[in-house]
């Protein structure tokens, strides 16, 4: 007998007829004899319905109101599915995060799991029931309900797999793996067989949302194999894990990311420890910063300008407003009009050349890049908005990926 986690998506459970095709693919698990422990994302568009309707009430929600809302979602899933399952005649009980065991730190909306106390479902799972817990979710220690950031359900099936030491652990969805690029946005994109959690992590970081990448970061920790696979058609998905099956491809894939915002700031004093009070002041206000770039100092003055999340961009302006007399900024630039663009693979590392030809094909479809960085397995460059699916199809093509 095994244990598997099988995970789904917010499309795989959008409606009631999604929700009994994924009623069939868990019974079909529990009648080859497993111990089977399911996660469900909010129906369809849910959490951003529930976002939409705190934004009719307020523009500055507290935290804690956000994820004791967005929470809501995943219940509602949860406790449908096992309506499904009980109807078609299988034991199974429906979990929050809370009953579920799911401790985390205080940081409301984006909270990461501390641990999970498992008895509960342990003893659920003795007694031969399907347990379907809520993702995305858990409490504090003050018992408050956190939220794990947008598409979280996935670092909470993977928490899952790692606290009870599952066999597998599947993450069925709405594409059948992995693919190059995303296949809704790139028509020759194409499935991988498998990728490595290096290359994966990269790729969910810089914008391919089919894995969380807090998921790939616990996946990769401790050693959970994951599949990615689709709830629609029984295919096979892509296995992420350490080491891949060499493949001859030079780049893994490309993303995108639309949710960036630039900041600039004008006019600092060129002289030493600016950077260090600005990006220290980010640091301490929780705000995760990306690309930085710095200008030639000129008249003993310099610019920085820097990437963040646009969800965190008001944040940064307030604190960076607050404290621009005493940092010495005389101005502050902020645009929202921008797409990150990025390639991943291992194999760029021992290729001279990948950026030039990133470039080249950027150049040749008249895409102006304003930012670039690099890493051992990653270029990633910034470049206007409208232009982000052009950019990225044309440096597919140029990989011939
Ligand atoms: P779920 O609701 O199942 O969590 P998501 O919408 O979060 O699904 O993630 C699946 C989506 O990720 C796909 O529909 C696809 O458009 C997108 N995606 C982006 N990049 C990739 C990629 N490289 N491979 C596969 N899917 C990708
Ligand atoms: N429902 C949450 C979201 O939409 C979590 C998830 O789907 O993974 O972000
Ligand atoms: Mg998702």
């Amino acid at each position: 007998m095994s244990l598997i986690v099988q995970k789904f998506g917010g499309s795989s459970v959008r409606d009631t007829q999604r929700l009994l095709n994924v009623a069939e693919i868990v019974s079909e698990a529990y009648d080859n004899d497993n111990d089977i422990v399911v996660v469900v994302s909010a129906q369809g568009k849910t959490t951003d319905e529930l976002i939409a309707k705190a934004g009719e009430i307020t523009s500055k929600p507290s935290k804690r109101e956000m994820d004791a809302l967005m929470s809501t979602g995943e219940q509602i899933s949860a406790a449908l599915l096992v309506m499904a399952l009980n109807e078609r005649g299988y034991p199974a009980v429906s979990l929050t995060g809370w009953q579920a065991g799911f401790q985390t730190d205080r940081n409301h909306t984006r909270a990461r799991i501390k641990r999970i106390d498992k008895e509960r479902i342990e003893n659920e799972l003795d007694k031969k029931r399907i347990v379907v817990v809520t993702g995305f979710q858990g409490i504090n220690r003050y018992d408050d309900i956190t939220t794990l950031g947008r598409g979280g359900s996935d670092t909470s099936a993977v928490a899952l797999a790692a606290a009870l030491n599952a066999d597998r652990c599947l993450i069925y969805t709405d594409v059948d793996g992995v693919y190059t690029a995303d296949p809704r946005l790139v028509k020759g994109a194409v499935k991988l067989d498998e990728i490595t959690y290096d290359e994966m992590l990269e790729l969910a970081t810089l914008g391919a949302q089919v894995l969380h990448n807090r998921s790939v970061e616990l996946a990769k920790k401790y050693n959970v194999e994951l599949e990615v696979l689709s709830s629609l058609e029984r295919l096979p998905g892509t296995i992420v894990k350490e080491v891949a099956k060499v493949e001859k491809l030079m780049i893994t894939g490309v993303a995108k990311d639309d949710k960036v915002a630039r900041i600039a700031l004008l006019g600092l004093p060129d002289k030493p420890g600016v950077a260090f009070k600005v990006f220290s002041l980010l640091a301490s206000n929780r705000i995760n910063v990306d690309i930085i770039l710095q200008s030639i100092g000129r008249d003993d003055t310099k610019d920085i300008t820097f990437t963040v999340s646009d969800s965190e961009k008001q944040a940064a302006l307030d604190v960076l407003q607050s404290q621009a007399a005493i940092i010495g900024i005389e101005e502050i630039v902020a645009d929202c009009n921008i797409s990150k663009v990025s390639i991943v693979g291992a194999g760029m590392e021992s290729n001279p050349g990948v950026a030039a030809r990133m470039f080249e094909a950027l150049g040749e479809s008249n895409i102006n890049i304003h930012m670039i960085s690099t890493s051992e397995i990653k270029i990633s460059v910034l470049i206007d908005k409208e232009l982000g699916s052009k950019a990225v199809a044309a440096i597919h093509a140029a990989f011939e990926v």
